[in-house]
């Protein structure tokens, strides 16, 4: 395939802190980069040369946005498909909107994983609080009910602690049509794995990252993660795996549990950077942001291997306040997103700790 040059423009859609730190990493490589975020104040707008602040129907300003971009990438995989497939008909839309389709429903990314036998958590299509209650009986009398779409960070889900309890949480959670109901996963780690692919299908993989959630926030990631080769190999050939038949052009990150038998069990897709990745910036030659650009643009994949264990530490809400003391912390690598206003929980931005490889 012909590269996109640097000098090119890269269009985003999403402009959180994804985005901000792939175009920071587009910069670097001579891209300028245009972000569509429906908000004004978005923390990727700060660093690109253009923003188009419009609603994700908007298709005056899609078509506007096309016309000024080379390619066009995401960093949240819940923008509309509808958005996706009218790029996609003038620029190159990298990831493309079926595999959009597939990791935005949590039924069809499990259905596409099993279908490869890729192994996931036993899950059953639920309807209405009667299905939820066989399907907890069916899954050992206990149970994870999410929502299929737009769930994030543990939003939209819920314990299902017997199946005589179903008819409460099924009410709790409101209405909202077909969900998933998931085997609890008796996991001793969650793992993640970032891969990327270019569109004439060559991939590179970081290794596996441990990730520690909060709340079912991700709190701490360690990476690499300290595992035995042969089940870091194997996690990283679940991710490829799933990147190939995906078709994935970009990258892919995939949520992983790890049982005490060895088993590893997909969790979640993500086609866009992923928060487990962060500390590729400080550890890697490459970073995922950096990975990312070079497959959208057909460039030449750069290298995934480490050169520095990481510890990566999300600052949540206020946490970020601590700049001034976690600045005076030798060797400690702080990365602030600039956003306005520190909610609870929100993340505002990471520390990466190093610690060299013993040898
Ligand atoms: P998710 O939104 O699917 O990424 O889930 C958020 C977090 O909830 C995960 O990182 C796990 O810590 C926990 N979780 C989700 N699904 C399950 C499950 N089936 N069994 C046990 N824990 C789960």
């Amino acid at each position: 395939m012909t590269p996109i040059p640097p000098g090119a423009t890269i269009g985003i859609l999403g402009g959180g802190q994804l985005g901000r730190m792939t175009a920071l990493a587009a910069a670097r490589l001579g891209y300028r980069c245009h972000v569509y975020e429906p908000d004004e104040l978005a923390p990727a707008a700060d660093v690109c040369a253009r923003h188009t602040a419009a609603a994700w129907d908007d298709a005056a300003a899609l078509d506007g946005f096309a016309a000024a971009v080379d390619v066009i990438t995401l960093e949240f995989e819940n923008v509309p498909v509808a958005a996706v497939e009218r790029l996609a008909a003038s620029r190159p839309m990298r990831p493309s909107a079926a595999v959009l389709a597939v990791a935005q429903d949590r039924i069809a990314e499990k259905t596409f994983a099993n279908r490869l036998g890729i192994a996931t958590a036993a899950w059953h299509a639920v309807h209405d609080a009667d299905e939820l209650a066989a399907a907890c009986a069916a899954l050992g009398g206990r149970c994870v009910v999410k929502t299929t779409r737009w769930g994030y960070d543990g939003k939209g889900q819920a314990l299902v602690p017997t199946p005589e309890a179903a008819a409460t949480v099924w009410a709790r959670l409101g209405a909202g049509g077909v969900r998933i109901a998931e085997a609890v996963v008796p996991f001793v780690a969650e793992l993640s794995v970032i891969v990327a692919r270019t569109p004439d299908g060559r991939t590179a993989t970081f290794p596996p990252t441990l990730n520690e959630h909060e709340h079912h926030i991700l709190r701490r990631s360690r990476a690499p993660a300290p595992l035995a080769d042969d089940l870091a190999d194997r996690a990283a050939a679940i991710a490829r795996t799933l990147a190939v038949a995906l078709g994935v052009e970009g990258l892919l990150a995939v949520e992983m549990f790890l049982t005490a038998d060895d088993t590893l069990l997909v969790n979640e897709l993500a086609p866009r950077p992923h928060n487990s990745g962060h500390w590729t910036i400080d550890a890697c030659p490459v970073s995922q942001f950096e990975q990312l650009v070079r497959a959208i643009c057909g460039l030449p994949l750069g290298d995934p291997t480490p050169f520095a264990a990481a510890e990566m530490t999300n600052l949540l809400g206020s946490e970020a306040e601590d700049w001034p003391r976690l600045l005076a912390e030798p060797g400690l690598r702080l990365h602030l997103y600039g956003k306005r206003e520190a909610r609870p929980g929100r993340k505002m931005g990471h520390v990466t700790r190093l610690r060299p490889f013993m040898r």
